[in-house]
């Protein structure tokens, strides 16, 4: 996969991680004329999270900061794939919120708040409506529901395809099976960075590295808040078409949506933490199936057909860590990505406009990477890891 086998000696900006964020990145870095892009990744092609999602992209949340981020991201993925010259394969099928418990029902009817604050198209159903969008859920156990029209899924290797290919054909040279191996620093400012023995000189950097996101940062002796966690999906054998939108079964924190060849894909998640182990894990699939069969009983019959796990970096507060790192010149982030294949559009434009322009643009502000130190964190209450605090 990589451009040559010669490393170059220098670079104007250098990647670490060549995930969705990593790709996302480089390609707005080169719209804007950034030349000398270098994306270096240890893994291979969609071995990290951006390869083992499950494809859902929710344009709101219930936080007015998680709103207008995520909304601005889903706009921009309805046009990617004429932006990128790719298919990303986005289908705008909706995504349904579905509350049990009554505390859940009423921070859906806060939400609807948030959303209309935020001009976002966000409907609580009523229980007619709610029939027609999922006919096959389990309705007595629904207390409310909260329909977004506008949203969707794409599957990540069309995306990542995309992405990748776009780069390319902008001059990024983009490496697999390239390690970083240490970081260099001179006069509090980013010099270069190493892979085993061959160095790269650099003034810009910009960790990408999902999981490994704070282990890099210690590379440079620089802190950077999160720890890796482990998310698990799984794939259902083949149905008729049951569920039409993305669906969150929020009190279950459990996702799904069935795909174009009829497999239902989705996963919950159950308390653990932090992970670094890829192994499947029998807990979270008997959570999944559990959740699956009482909101959808015609599921089952259905059989697992395919399990994964993936690591994701999460943040204290479960938001991204985007933007310059205070602690050296040069640095600059895009990390603690739990919804970071739904937020990559928006990220990569804002992170690079915020690169070339020093403009950082107020739909990023708040994801800022000191907010912990500056008592700032964002509460997010609408998304299922949120319930583990
Ligand atoms: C099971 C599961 C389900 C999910 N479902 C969804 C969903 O439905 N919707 C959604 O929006 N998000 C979802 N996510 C989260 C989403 O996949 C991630 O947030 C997103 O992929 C993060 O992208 P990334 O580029 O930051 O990280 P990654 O894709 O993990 O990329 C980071 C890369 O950094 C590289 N790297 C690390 N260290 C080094 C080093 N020293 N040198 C070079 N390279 C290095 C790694 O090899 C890796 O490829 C899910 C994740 C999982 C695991």
């Amino acid at each position: 996969m990589n451009d040559s086998d010669t490393l170059p000696r220098q670079a104007d900006v250098v990647i670490v991680g060549a995930g969705i964020q990593g790709l996302s990145l480089a390609f707005n870095l080169a719209l804007r004329q950034v030349r000398d892009i270098v994306v270096l990744d240890a893994g291979y092609w969609q071995g990290g999270a951006s390869g083992r999602n499950g494809t859902l992209i929710r344009g709101a949340f219930s936080s007015p900061e998680w709103t207008r981020f995520f909304a601005h991201s889903n706009r921009l993925w309805w046009g990617l794939s004429r932006q990128l010259g790719g298919n990303v394969m986005y289908s705008r099928r909706g995504y349904t919120m579905v509350a049990e418990r009554d505390t859940t029902a009423h921070l859906l009817q806060r939400t609807l708040a948030v959303h209309q604050d935020c001009s976002i198209d966000s409907q609580l159903l009523s229980p007619t409506r709610l029939r027609k969008v999922l006919p096959a859920l389990a309705h007595e156990r629904v207390s409310a529901a909260l329909h977004l029209p506008d949203s969707g899924v794409a599957p990540h290797h069309a995306a990542m395809h995309a992405y990748l290919k776009a780069c390319r054909a902008r001059g990024v040279d983009v490496r697999y099976r390239s390690q970083v191996t240490a970081i260099d620093q001179r006069n509090g400012a980013v010099d270069g960075v190493w892979l085993a023995d061959q160095r790269i000189a650099c003034d810009c950097l910009v960790l990408a590295g999902g999981a490994q996101s704070t282990a890099l940062a210690g590379m440079l002796g620089v802190a950077l808040d999160g720890y890796p966690m482990r998310l698990e999906a799984m794939a259902l054998e083949p149905t008729r078409q049951l569920i039409g939108p993305a669906v969150a079964l929020l009190d279950r924190q459990c996702y799904m949506h069935q795909t174009a060849r009829g497999e239902v894909v989705g996963g919950a998640e159950v308390a653990e933490r932090p992970q670094h182990s890829l192994a499947a894990d029998v807990p979270v699939m008997a959570a999944t199936a559990k959740a699956y069969a009482e909101l959808f009983p015609q599921l089952k019959a259905a059989r697992i057909l395919r399990q994964w796990a993936g690591l994701v970096h999460i943040s204290r507060d479960f938001g991204p860590l985007l933007g310059a790192h205070p602690g050296l010149k040069g640095l600059h982030v895009s990390a603690g990505w739990c919804y970071g294949h739904a937020g990559a559009p928006a990220a990569g434009e804002l992170l690079a406009k915020a690169i070339v322009t020093g403009a950082v643009d107020e739909r990023m502000r708040a994801f800022a990477v000191d907010r912990f130190e500056r008592g700032c964190p964002v509460i997010e209450p609408g998304i299922v890891l949120s319930h583990f605090e």
